[in-house]
């Protein structure tokens, strides 16, 4: 007899690398205020959040949270279904909805539990989730849910269009099917080949839906996201995103169509079966929404930001993928080597994130940076001549 828990004690990945002194993950920060942490005691410069307009830490955001807790309490108790549902939950609905000009939006409780819910409560038996193999996890995990409810599964090459038309093709035309992509890929940050999909999906009767987690406050029309980049704002299905980046706070939501959104609001278990976002949560995103209408330099200001890296750290001979999000990806491209880079990185006061395999295929191992509004001339000069200091030491440049 084998005991369950076996898998746990022989699991020892993860105490080797600290046992090196290399280990990236769980490490706690002290203080969050701004490009500046505090980690053990030590002020860092960040260069791996997805608080891309610094929104965190503005006194608007801060001062609407704390107004929500003493209006509403800490918490909700309730799913949106039953007593969950605050006032403020629908204004952030109504607001995210004119943001993007669709006919409705819907809270979930995370962006992950919106990939989740969405995809697994609309394709349903003998139909089909066509899906890029980059997509993110969560898109992953509604596959599944949806592959468990005898749904079909069919995975294209990332970003590749072609090879979207050929699975495109192998469907049963009868079949309904929904095509799945990250509108920014959260790993190499590039943005998906939107016009080519929207014709594939009309030529092949394929319903869209776009993961913008990382595009909305970074492209688009005053950071309106993927589809407003493109002007396709009308052939996009559906668009979901989270506000545990640009909006600061903690959510997720999907826009759409207001039939579409009604039948998710009555069918998807991540929703009817979850309690709702929490009234301080609610209140960031909606100020952060706020100020991303008001003041849309912050977004430009973010892409300058990360292009500066970008070009810099190409110039002086690093391996970095192109792009024009705010996303930077620095390819090691060994995992030994990585934690050994990340460790020198935050010795040297930068955090980053390293992405290692299997979560990335070999030769793509990566300290993933990502750059935000509030960095100042200061920290991108730091973040570039650290990395120099180090990629010379490890021979890397
Ligand atoms: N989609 C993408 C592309 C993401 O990168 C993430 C978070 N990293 C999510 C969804 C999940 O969002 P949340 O943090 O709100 O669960």
């Amino acid at each position: 007899m084998v005991d369950l828990f076996k898998k746990c004690y022989d699991f020892t990945r993860a105490d080797e690398v600290k046992a090196m002194g290399v280990y990236p993950y769980f490490r706690p920060i002290e203080e969050n205020e701004g490009p500046v942490v505090q980690i053990e005691g030590r002020k860092i410069v960040m260069a791996g959040s997805n608080n891309y307009l610094g929104l965190t830490a503005h006194p608007k955001v801060k001062e609407a949270a704390i107004k929500a807790v003493e209006k509403y309490g800490t918490g909700c108790s309730g799913s949106r279904y039953l007593t969950g549902t605050l006032d403020l939950h629908v204004e952030l609905e109504e607001r995210l909805a004119k943001f993007f000009g669709t006919e409705a939006v819907l809270l979930y409780s995370t962006g992950y539990q919106t990939a989740q819910g969405v995809i697994a409560t609309l394709v349903q038996r003998g139909e089909y989730v066509v899906s890029d193999k980059d997509n993110h996890a969560c898109i992953v995990a509604g596959q599944i849910m949806a592959r468990g409810a005898t749904a079909e599964l069919v995975r294209y090459k990332h970003n590749d269009m072609n090879d979207l038309e050929r699975v495109l093709k192998k469907i049963p035309v009868e079949a309904g099917k929904l095509i799945v992509s990250d509108g920014v890929f959260s790993t190499g940050g590039e943005i998906v080949d939107l016009p080519t999909l929207v014709d594939l999906a009309k030529k092949y009767n394929a319903r869209l839906l776009i993961d913008d987690a990382h595009a909305v406050g970074v492209i688009g029309k005053g950071g309106r996201g993927t589809a407003s980049e493109f002007d396709l704002e009308e052939e996009v299905d559906l668009t979901m995103g989270t506000f545990s980046k640009t909006f600061a706070s903690l959510g997720g939501f999907v826009a759409g169509k207001e039939r579409v959104i009604n039948y998710l609001k009555h069918n998807s278990p991540a929703l009817i079966f979850s309690a709702s976002p929490t009234p301080a949560s609610v209140a960031a995103a909606l100020a952060a929404l706020d100020i991303l209408e008001a003041e849309p330099w912050r977004v430009q200001k973010l892409i300058d930001n990360a292009n500066k890296v970008r070009t810099e750290l190409k110039e002086a001979g690093f391996n970095v993928l192109d792009g024009r999000t705010a996303i930077v990806p620095v390819i090691v491209g060994d995992d030994a080597l990585a934690f050994q880079m990340w460790r020198r990185l935050f010795d040297e006061g930068v955090f980053v994130n390293v992405f290692i395999s299997p979560g990335v295929p070999q030769g793509r191992q990566m300290m993933r940076t990502s750059y935000m509004s509030t960095h100042e001339e200061e920290h991108l000069d730091y973040i570039i001549n650290t990395f120099k200091k180090v990629g010379k030491e490890l021979g890397l440049i």
